[in-house]
């Protein structure tokens, strides 16, 4: 199992947690949010929400921008046991 940042919006087969760009509204949306690849996958299919690993939950849009990832979910993907790098 390998993990890895991505700015972009580009789905990895090999990757099962990424950031990725939400800009919405309020305070949480200006972070990038770790959420696993499958929940992504859904959303980008069904338009279903995405769990965020700090527990936020939103629609992700997708969009260039970069923002800074948020640090809740930083904390958690870093205590993660599966992270090659
Ligand atoms: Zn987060």
């Amino acid at each position: 199992m390998s993990t890895e940042v991505l700015p972009g919006s580009d789905v990895r087969q090999d990757s099962d947690v990424r950031p990725d760009w939400s800009v919405d509204d309020g305070d949480h949306e200006r972070f990038a949010h770790y959420v696993e690849k499958d929940k992504i996958v859904d959303s980008a299919v069904n338009g279903t929400p995405v769990v965020a690993l700090c527990g936020k939950v939103w629609v992700p849009s997708r969009d260039p921008k970069k923002f800074p990832i948020c640090p809740d979910c930083q904390r958690i993907y870093e205590s993660l046991p599966a992270a090659p790098d």
